[in-house]
């Protein structure tokens, strides 16, 4: 099957939008947003990107941002099969790759189940897009055979992960979703031995014209000094001292 194949009618494609550029869409991401009867769309995904969408199109924002009010994964689920089963030709676009933190899998099991034609096209993820822009390796010889990524998330007074396990077997950690937590991160990381002097780097709109980033010890996001805003990833490593800030 070729990717970028006119969608038939009732098919879904769960579409990755890539980090946020628009130069950064698959071929085949940028040919089915442009031919398509409806467009589901997560609130990450860029006006630029939006902007190549068919004028003729419905456009549906579904999907949360920062806790904000929005459909519940459920009813994005019951729409996608419902929009399908009356005919449509629909592009399911997400930010990102559809399957990265990207609640993907629940929606295309919801077409399976339903017996829904789908097809998926990944996308760049910004734990990778929004490190290069900043000139960051997420792997490099000298630093690291082993790369993790994570949810913010976990950081939580609930979470349950093993910290210490992961900075021993992860010298490279990357947080999606990791903002808000910044501060509870940093001090995990810090008690389950990792170095105060850790460099980070934070992202935020990679690959947008207002993208920035911030460089900075793991102490220093720890006492809070470092307030990060959404959407920024989050790269935590000695990888970050082996930057070379290209686009200065
Ligand atoms: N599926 C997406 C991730 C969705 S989770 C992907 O593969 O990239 C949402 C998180 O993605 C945000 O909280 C942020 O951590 C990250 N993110 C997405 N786009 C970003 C961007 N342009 N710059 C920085 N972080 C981004």
């Amino acid at each position: 099957m070729k990717l970028d194949a006119p969608l038939k009618q009732g098919e879904v494609a769960l579409v990755g939008a890539g980090p946020g550029a628009a130069s950064l869409l698959t071929l085949a991401a940028a040919a089915l947003v442009g031919d398509c009867d409806v467009i589901v769309y997560d609130a990450l995904v860029s006006d630029e990107v939006m902007a190549l969408a068919d004028p003729a199109a419905e456009k549906i924002l579904a999907g949360k941002r920062g806790g904000r009010a929005s459909a519940s994964q459920h009813d994005i689920c019951e729409t996608l099969v419902r929009l399908a089963k009356s005919g449509k030709r629909i592009v399911r676009l997400k930010g990102g790759d559809p399957f990265v933190f990207g609640r993907g899998g629940e929606e295309v099991r919801a077409l399976a189940a339903a017996e829904i034609c789908f097809r998926i096209i990944p996308g760049i993820t910004s734990g990778i897009a929004a490190p290069a822009m900043a000139g960051i390796p997420v792997t490099d010889r000298s630093v690291n055979a082993t790369l993790a990524f994570l949810t913010g998330h976990e950081a939580s007074e609930k979470s349950r992960m093993d910290w210490r396990g992961l900075v021993e077997a992860f010298p490279v950690l990357v947080f999606y979703m990791g903002a808000k937590n910044l501060p509870d991160i940093a001090s995990r990381l810090l008690d389950a031995g990792l170095a105060k002097q850790t460099p980070l780097a934070i992202i935020r709109n990679a690959t947008l014209t207002n993208e920035q980033t911030r460089v900075a010890t793991l102490v220093e996001a720890a006492d809070g000094s470092m307030i990060a805003q959404s959407p920024s990833i989050v790269i935590i490593g000695d990888v970050v001292a082996n930057r070379i800030a290209w686009k200065d």
